[in-house]
């Protein structure tokens, strides 16, 4: 274990960059300590935890995942304003939902197997450039610091990096004892009045019913007072939330204008969420993160061992840039009218444009549902409501 008083690399942030991070630069062989804020890994998410599949596929991290601590989706059902929706599926394409807390206690446990140390209730305050490396004050001293403390890093702004500008504010209840319809479906619901920028969402997770609702504009008390609620009397006659209580509230910001700028600088870099590394379509992060945290990790060992350049210049230039998805989030935000989702939806092209953002590369959907009709009615007559 390495001593905070004189390491090789500081991790700032316990979550899936920082520890992704420390777990590539401890199995490197290289003393690293990760600060965090909180008094445990699982502590107070802000996150509906979805991982999707291609992160299964591409982050070896994860190999190993307890089957317990995730839940397999298949694919979405998407509503209009209206509530007509559409289903969409690829073939071969899952997302897993999850225990999050517990996933992340398990990516701290691999972490700390590697050989990082973690310290909890200890915050990052400020970071004084020293010749090679910083002083982090009663933290002690670096040779690297890594700077993936989330949305609103203190790293960035210790050591005058981009902070991030554009978000997203999420709210999400959880509820315990519920069951949905088609709970292997993840339900999106568009709405501009109450979602605008982005979408609500109903996804029957690993012992609990998420659901949320992501927007642009808004406070955390007006989001969880006024929109949520409205949202539940939305949903009402199909999924009925109303007068149950949440086992948990998560909210958070969720940025979503890009790669921030400078995004590294000589012997610190941001990852994740600090570095706006968040899909401007999705505001999917979790894939990201892992996958960029693993990767600086062995970056930053590589130039504290000698054999390659501070990763600050070549390293960062393979963090994503989201060029189409930006400007897919400007027309989004610019131009969403309900009027045209709910006379659109059913349409191939859109079908097709909503197979891409959920499925990626994968394109379209195969020849799973693909069934379109007026739920809302139909429902109403079937069912009062979840148990
Ligand atoms: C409501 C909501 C739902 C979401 N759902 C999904 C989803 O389903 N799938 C998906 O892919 N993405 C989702 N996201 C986005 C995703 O959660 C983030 O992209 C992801 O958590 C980023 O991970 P990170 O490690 O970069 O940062 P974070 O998860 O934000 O972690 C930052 C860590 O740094 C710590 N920290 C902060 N400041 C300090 C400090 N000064 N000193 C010490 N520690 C500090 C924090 O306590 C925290 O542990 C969602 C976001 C929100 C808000």
């Amino acid at each position: 274990m390495s001593s905070p008083s004189n390491t090789d690399c500081v991790v700032v942030g316990a979550s899936f960059a920082g520890l992704a991070c420390a777990h590539a630069l401890a199995s490197a062989g290289m003393r690293v300590t990760v600060l965090e804020k909180k008094a445990s890994s699982g502590e107070k998410l802000h996150t509906t935890g979805i991982i999707v599949k291609d992160a299964i596929d591409q982050v070896a991290l994860l190999d190993g995942l307890p089957s317990e601590l995730v839940r397999r989706i298949n694919g979405v059902r998407l509503y209009a304003p209206s509530m007509q929706h559409v289903d969409l599926a690829a073939p071969g394409c899952y997302f897993l939902a999850t225990d999050t807390p517990r996933v992340m206690q398990w990516l701290a446990t691999r972490a700390e197997q590697a050989g990082a140390r973690i310290a909890y209730q200890t915050s990052f305050a400020q970071a004084a450039r020293l010749h090679s490396g910083f002083d982090l004050g009663a933290n002690g001293t670096a040779r690297y610091v890594v700077g993936a403390d989330g949305p609103n890093s203190r790293v960035a702004k210790a050591v005058d990096l981009g902070q991030n500008s554009q978000f997203l504010f999420g709210v999400e209840h959880e509820y315990a004892n519920v069951e949905i319809d088609e709970p292997d479906k993840l339900h999106c619901f568009i709405d501009r009045r109450l979602a605008p920028g982005y979408i609500g969402w109903i996804v029957a997770g690993v012992g609990v019913t998420q659901v949320g609702l992501a927007r642009r504009l808004g406070s955390r008390q007006f989001m969880e007072n006024t929109v949520m609620a409205a949202f539940l009397e939305k949903i009402a006659p199909i999924f009925d939330f109303r007068g149950l209580r949440p086992v948990s509230v998560r909210a958070g910001m969720i940025p979503c204008g890009g790669i921030v700028h400078p995004v590294a600088g000589p012997r610190v870099l941001l990852v994740g969420d600090a570095a706006g590394m968040v899909s401007p379509v999705t505001a999917g992060g979790i894939h990201t993160a892992l996958k960029h945290g693993l990767a600086a990790g062995r970056a930053i060992a590589d130039f504290l061992s000698g054999t390659a350049e501070d990763p600050c210049g070549w390293f960062v230039r393979s963090y994503p840039r989201f060029r189409t998805k930006r400007l897919l989030r400007f027309l989004f935000d610019h131009f969403q009218s309900d009027a045209l989702f709910n006379l659109l939806l059913g349409t191939r092209p859109v079908r097709m444009a909503a197979g891409i953002v959920y499925f990626h590369h994968k394109g379209a959907f195969g020849s799973a549902a693909d069934i379109t009709h007026d739920r809302l009615s139909e429902r109403q007559e079937e069912i009062t409501g979840p148990d």
